[in-house]
């Protein structure tokens, strides 16, 4: 992994490069991680979690802004180089939950997984998922984004443990230190 090394790395070899070492990990451990007495549990109850996320966010109305920002107004803040936020164990976390990565970045100057319908990941990384605006405090009632962040907190967690979970495991089958898989690669 050259690029986690750089002090200032190309942002899309950065996140190809950590594509790349996902998808042999994939290759090699998928299924022994789709057998694991834990892990397809785990999987599942993350998947719920960020559906409970998505369906308490659209009811909260921050969809709603974010959509109204990105398309309308033209601005939006998934900008390039914010695909760095996700590291190897979150690319492999999507593979794992049938995600196929893109090989391109689609839309120029956007984050690599932006795409016509918005991300294209599902397992995302917390900045991504916890992150909330000015517009969203001034215009959504505080009691609702508390809601919104206690209820992001339950899919946060889990990230946490199913990432901790699988480096646990990668690092019991190859003997190897795996420290780069939990780096994002950019400061
Ligand atoms: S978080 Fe704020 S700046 Fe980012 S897309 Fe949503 S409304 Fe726009
Ligand atoms: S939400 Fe998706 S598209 Fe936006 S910055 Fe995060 S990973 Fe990129």
């Amino acid at each position: 992994m050259r690029y986690l090394r750089e002090l200032r790395p190309d942002p899309t070899r950065l996140i190809q490069e950590k594509m790349a070492v996902a998808e042999e990990l994939y290759t090699l451990w998928g299924e022994s991680f789709l057998r694991d007495p834990e892990i397809p549990e785990l999987l599942e109850h993350y998947r719920q979690a960020v559906e409970h996320s998505n369906r308490t966010m659209e009811q909260a109305g921050t969809f709603r802004e974010c959509y109204l920002c990105t398309v309308e107004e033209g601005q939006g803040c998934c900008k390039i180089g914010l695909e760095n936020e996700c590291t190897v164990l979150i690319l492999l976390l999507n593979r794992l939950l049938g995600v196929e990565l893109p090989r391109e970045r689609e839309v120029p100057g956007r984050c690599f997984f932006v795409g016509p319908l918005g991300c294209k990941i599902l397992a995302r990384p917390m900045l991504c998922r916890d992150y909330f605006c000015r517009r969203h405090y001034a215009r959504i009632p505080e009691k609702t984004m508390a809601r919104v962040t206690a209820v992001l907190n339950q899919e946060l967690v889990l990230l946490y443990r199913i990432t901790s979970l699988i480096r646990a495991r990668l690092e019991f089958w190859t003997g190897d230190f795996l420290q780069e898989l939990d780096l994002t690669g950019y400061t």
